[in-house]
């Protein structure tokens, strides 16, 4: 559920995948070793333990502003769905009980999207978690990430 940023090795230009839930780029490995060519990159990232008290506020109100937007607009697109196929005369006809494969096409895109705007608020508790499993990899390996390592996790 991440969204992948690329960066590059500053010596051997060997790129790495950073994983990075949602919009939460402040947080990372300060310290990517190369799996490529083993030199240590310096990242813009702080680990979440070493972030200032006004730096977790905001990244906390990002994460939630942003999963709670992502669940409005499923949420949103779900039941004005649903709304549109009930009242338009052409889509009732879709509600007719013979027709099983139109309820099932079209009463199942709504419902699961309004699934997924009641289950995003699920991610949140996602991005404490690899926030610490970063820190954990961090210290096991005395002060750095290994670009696949970190990719992989
Ligand atoms: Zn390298």
């Amino acid at each position: 559920m991440g969204t992948y940023t690329t960066t590059k090795c500053g010596n051997c230009g060997h790129a790495f995948e950073t994983l990075n839930y949602g919009r939460h780029s402040i947080v990372g490995p300060p310290k990517i070793k190369c799996a490529s060519c083993n030199t240590i990159n310096m990242t813009s990232f702080k680990l979440y333990r070493d972030m200032g008290m006004s730096n977790k506020i905001y990244f906390w109100i990002g994460q939630v502003f942003g999963t709670a937007i992502m669940g409005l607009v499923s949420f949103i697109i779900g039941v004005s769905w649903l709304y549109y196929m009930t009242t338009n005369g052409d889509y009732v006809k879709m509600w007719e009980i013979d027709n099983y494969i139109g309820l099932l096409i079209l009463g199942g895109i709504p419902i699961s999207l309004l699934f997924k705007g009641v289950f995003h608020i699920k991610d949140l508790s996602l991005v404490k978690k690899s926030c610490e499993a970063i820190e954990d990899l961090y210290d096991k390996n005395g002060g750095f990430i290994l670009s696949d390592q970190y990719f992989n996790d």
